[in-house]
This record gives C-alpha cells, sequence and structure tokens, in this order.
C-alpha cells in the first residue's frame, strides 16, 4: 500500500549531509510508489529543495527563521510540529547523526509514538515496512515491524544507497509558517574540535589508528595514507586516552559509529568496544604485528607487521596508482 512519507534534511558546512540522500531512498522503499516529502529546517536551506528534488523527494517544505540557524530539538520541534500536522504522514525519516539522536527521541515521545532508530536497512514485505537494525553492539541484527500508526526511524549513514541525481526531476517547493516562541537552548558558539577534510561520520574511506601507533606523530604516516585515498583518519579510545590524538576521532561504543566502504586499523587490538564502532565497515584491513590479535577475527585482509614500515609502503604504492590514473 502506498504511503506518505516525511524525510527530514540535515545541513551543515553549507551543504546537505549525504545522510539526507540515504533517507531520501528509504523513503522511497517505505512509500512503496507514494509521496516522499523533504523537510529542510534552518535559517536559510531553501538552495538545497532542489536537491532533495533530483535525488528523489517528490516536494519540499522549508521552515526557515534565525532562530533555527544551529539545531536544537525545542526549535525543531516547533517548526517540525506543524509540518506532522498538515502532512499526516505514514512515516518519519530521519539520519542517525548528532542531530537526529538529539531530537528524534524527544519528538518521537511529543508524538506518543515510538521509534526504530539506526536502521541500516529497510525492505517491505507482506505489506509490513521491516527495518534491520545492529544489536549487541554490532554482534547481532534484529528486524523491526513498527506497531505505530506513524512509521518513525532513523538510519545510519553509510548504509542505504542514495539513489542517482537526475537534474531533470522538478517538484513542489513549499516555504511554512514558523512561530518560534520558546528555544531553552541557546548555542552562543560552535567551536569545531575536527580539522579540515572529510567528515569521520560520512567517510568512504578510513584509516584509524591504535595505541600501536604510540605517538601523536604516529598518526601522521596515516593521515598521509588517508589524504592519498581521499580519506579520514580515525582512533581507538587506547589512542585518544593515551592522548595521541582527539577524542572527536575515536570510533567505538562510546565514540562514533562508521561503516566505510574501507577501514583500515593500524595498531589496534580489536576489542569489543572498538569494533561495536566499525565492523560493519563493507571491507576491513588489519595491520598488528601481534598475530593473535582479535581485530584479525574480523578483517578481510590481515597484514602481520610493523605499521610504521607497511603504512608508507601502502601510501607510496596508493601515490603511484593516484598518478597513473
Ligand atoms: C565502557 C567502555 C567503553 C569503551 N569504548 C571504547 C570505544 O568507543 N572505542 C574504543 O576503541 N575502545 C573503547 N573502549 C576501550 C577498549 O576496551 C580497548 O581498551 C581499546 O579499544 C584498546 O585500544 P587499542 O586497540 O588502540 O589498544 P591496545 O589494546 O593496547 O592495542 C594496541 C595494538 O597495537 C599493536 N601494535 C603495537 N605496536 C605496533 C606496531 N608498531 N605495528 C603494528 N601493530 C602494533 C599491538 O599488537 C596491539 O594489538 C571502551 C572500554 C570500556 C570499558
Amino acid at each position: 500500500m502506498s504511503k506518505k512519507v516525511i524525510v527530514l534534511g540535515e545541513c551543515r558546512d553549507g551543504s546537505l549531509r549525504n545522510v539526507t540522500f540515504e533517507a531520501i531512498a528509504a523513503g522511497k522503499t517505505i512509500a512503496e510508489g507514494g509521496e516522499v516529502i523533504g523537510v529542510l529546517i534552518g535559517e536559510s536551506v531553501s538552495q538545497y529543495a532542489s536537491e532533495l528534488i533530483q535525488h528523489g523527494a517528490d516536494k519540499v517544505l522549508t521552515a526557515e527563521d534565525q532562530m533555527l540557524k544551529h539545531s536544537t530539538s525545542d526549535g525543531y520541534a516547533q517548526a517540525f510540529l506543524p509540518i506532522l500536522e498538515k502532512e499526516n504522514p505514514d512515516a518519519i525519516i530521519a539520519g542517525h547523526t548528532s542531530m537526529g539522536k538529539d531530537f528524534t527521541p524527544k519528538l518521537a515521545a511529543r508524538l506518543g509514538t515510538g521509534l526504530i532508530s539506526d536502521a541500516i536497512d529497510v525492505s517491505v514485505a507482506g505489506g509490513n515496512v521491516v527495518f534491520t537494525r545492529p544489536i549487541y553492539s554490532g554482534k547481532a541484527f534484529e528486524k523491526i515491524i513498527s506497531e505505530d500508526e506513524t512509521i518513525f526511524a532513523t538510519i545510519r549513514p553509510n548504509n542505504i544507497a542514495p539513489l542517482a541525481q537526475d537534474e531533470s526531476r522538478t517538484g513542489a517547493v513549499e516555504s511554512m509558517p514558523v512561530n518560534i516562541t520558546d528555544i531553552r537552548t541557546i548555542i552562543k558558539d560552535v567551536v569545531k574540535k575536527t580539522s579540515e577534510g572529510v567528515d569521520l561520520s560520512e567517510a568512504k574511506i578510513i584509516v584509524a589508528g591504535g595505541r600501536g601507533v604510540k605517538s601523536a606523530d604516529g598518526f601522521k604516516p596515516l593521515q598521509e595514507l588517508a589524504d592519498v585515498l581521499g580519506g579520514a583518519v580515525g582512533a581507538s579510545r587506547g589512542a585518544c586516552d593515551a592522548d595521541y590524538c582527539d577524542y572527536s576521532l575515536q570510533i567505538g561504543q562510546t565514540g562514533k559509529v562508521v561503516t566505510p566502504d574501507l577501514y583500515i586499523a593500524c595498531g589496534i587490538s580489536g576489542a569489543i568496544q572498538h569494533l561495536a564502532g566499525m565492523s560493519n565497515s563493507k571491507i576491513i584491513v588489519a595491520i598488528n604485528k601481534d598475530p593473535e590479535a582479535d581485530i584479525f577475527k574480523i578483517a578481510d585482509y590481515g597484514i602481520v607487521g610493523d605499521l610504521f614500515e607497511i603504512v608508507p609502503l601502502l601510501t607510496e604504492e596508493f601515490k603511484k596508482l593516484s598518478v597513473s590514473t
């Protein structure tokens, strides 16, 4: 049965985040030929509306106000609830990002509906919308069917393939009236800790270092490899605790959850808490001098050896490939 699906878009640093397009693809599957409505909330977001349509949205609703410059659950709820009242959707999809994790549980509580969080796949079977999500730190997967009148879910970045951009697609863009009365959380300033470059949570390639990297300087060869591959650098908590790098790079149970196409783990033992953040990567390469290291149990390719010899060799080889192509 066709459905009406609302997809909440997310902009950051002057562009739409890729997870928005992945959420539209999920929305298309759920809609089964019905309408997919993109929603953009922020200070000046209507400029992104056509991109949503080119990636599959049928129409876009925008809610703009200078008080929505930064995402706060208070402000977003006040802008989003009138849209939900107007459209009465069968399903709402958002990204499982910092913003989504903050905003969606509160909104679900306001709507009195359940929330299926961190889904990595969605399909329709026997008339039901079925979400797949990892549980027990990624050791198992569960399939969930929502019994709520409105299906509400967040999707993990980098798992659902977005639709190809079609620049010939057109659709209506409607500006919604916004009446923000009270925002209890005031964001006065945003201080970025991560360096310029590829966003770790959306990176297709990650070169991650652990305690085996031994120092902050030890991360330099990893950064060089990441740069050659167009990827991002990540870290284990061991490396962050040892002050080799910033906690914003931490991957794992208490860090970021990533799903790149390629994850190169350098000097990381493979503790369960680290695996919780990266074990769903498509290809895992482990470099460790201990052949018994647990990381090799989940690696697709393993290199037993000293990372300080192997990483520069890989960088040189990839450099040659990028020059010859
Ligand atoms: C509640 C809780 C939450 C946690 N959350 C997280 C989390 O989110 N993320 C996380 O990562 N951890 C987390 N941890 C910590 C986790 O248990 C491990 O302690 C941590 O992942 C270990 O980091 P590591 O693999 O870098 O270090 P180690 O376990 O010390 O491993 C270092 C590895 O480097 C190898 N090595 C050393 N020198 C070289 C070399 N020259 N070349 C190649 N290999 C070398 C060694 O053989 C070893 O395997 C958490 C723990 C708890 C209790």
